[in-house]
């Protein structure tokens, strides 16, 4: 009766911790939450504001289905300002989410039979994506010592006249590394070489830290038409639930992409839009996010690094932590579920990512909440001692 390709889609394993999360939250527990996808601020006033205006002055109609000719041409000016991408408004796509944004990517490069390459640990939409589209993905494995980063060498090894595109995800949901221009050029170097295209989320860009400047895959020399990139104001500007992202790509695959768009969101909220276009460029209320969220790193990193059963992994950007539990003597999953049953607190198994015997934390939350969770992880270890 179901289509087996939807049927063969995976629910998340995370999900089953999420739903214990709430449970325990719901019966008034205090859970200290590290399970989070979301910043924990509130969306600035500024952009909510600029939205009750736009339904006061009745932009509350479809738009056309890329986007308001405005707001492509902020993210545009975004895109050469900040990103140092020479893109114009016709190489954009507003999209309801940056998550519908890589589905278009995916859906318009992808025909049944093509590979996709795709890093581990990596978020856990992407191979689900690829799924319906009848490709297939293949695993990049990444290893701890080198930072789960792409080894160029490898990537070549794998490809092979079937891949079509690579997967980058930079800052990385779940392990919340980032790359230096000169690692990506060696990873441009393969990709133009065999001629595959690139999908680059960088959804997390305005979250780095250390002084880490954030560099574009598509801003290096002759990257720009063989590269998607995916961006949005979920993360950058606490706007989770307003559905707004974009993809920046060569005309050839707008032109194409959007006819995806057409036939089936029509356009992105037209609200979301009206704000959206008042969030770009406010870099003052990013600066201040970003200080608070390393703040928040330094605290959580310098607590684990005080349990030697734990081998955690610094963030160099995003709001997660991503930590090797094997040393505790269980598995991930294990670890998660009796943390979060005997010491109310709640974090993702990276099973579901490609990485067994880690977990992803996240950060956002408070500075209290963080030094409470990291005390409670500590007795946690004790108690698996005895
Ligand atoms: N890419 C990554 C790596 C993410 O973590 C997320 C959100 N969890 C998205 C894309 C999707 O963002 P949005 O909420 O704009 O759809």
């Amino acid at each position: 009766m179901i289509n087996p390709q939807v049927s063969s889609l995976n629910k998340s394993a995370t999900l089953k911790i999420t739903a214990l999360t709430k449970k325990l939250i719901r019966e008034g527990k205090d859970v200290v939450n590290f399970a989070g996808g979301e910043p924990d601020f509130d969306t600035p006033l500024f952009i909510k504001e600029e939205a009750k205006a736009a339904i006061d002055k009745g932009l509350t109609k479809y738009t056309p289905s890329a986007g308001r000719i405005e707001l492509k041409e902020a993210i545009a000016a975004k895109l050469n300002r900040e990103n140092n991408i020479e893109a114009s408004a016709s190489n954009i796509i507003v999209t309801s989410g940056a998550k519908y944004s890589i589905f278009v990517a995916i859906f318009s490069l992808l025909a049944p039979g093509d590979e996709v390459i795709i890093p581990s640990p990596y978020w856990v939409s992407y191979p689900e994506m690829v799924k319906l589209t009848l490709a297939k993905t293949v695993v990049l494995p990444t290893k701890h010592s080198n930072d789960f980063k792409i080894d160029p060498v490898e990537l070549e090894k794998i490809i092979t006249p079937k891949t079509k595109l690579l997967i980058l995800n930079y800052p990385s949901n779940p392990t919340g590394v980032t790359y230096s221009r000169e690692e990506l050029e060696a990873i441009l170097k393969v990709v133009k070489e065999k001629k595959i295209f690139v999908l680059s989320d960088e959804i997390y860009e305005a979250l780095t830290y250390d002084g880490r400047k954030h560099i574009s895959f598509a801003s290096l020399p002759g990257a720009f038409e063989s590269t998607i990139t995916i961006n949005g104001f979920s993360k950058t500007f606490s706007m989770t639930g307003w559905r707004i992202g974009y993809l920046a790509a060569d005309k050839r695959i707008i032109k194409e992409a959007s006819k995806i768009i057409d036939h089936t969101t029509s356009c992105a909220s037209s609200i979301s839009q009206s704000a959206a276009l008042a969030a770009l460029g406010n870099k003052d209320w990013q600066e201040e996010i970003r200080n608070k969220f390393q703040e928040r790193r330094d605290v959580i990193w310098e607590g684990l690094l005080n349990f030697p059963e734990l081998k955690p992994l610094k963030p160099q950007g995003t709001f997660y932590l991503f930590c090797d539990v094997r040393g505790s003597g269980l598995g991930s999953f294990d670890f998660s579920t009796r943390l979060l049953e005997n010491f109310l607190t709640s974090c993702i198994p990276a099973d579901s990512f490609g990485q067994e015997g880690y977990l992803r934390l996240s950060f956002s939350t408070s500075l209290e909440q963080i030094a409470k969770g990291v005390q409670r992880i500590g007795e946690f270890l004790v108690t698996l001692k005895k």
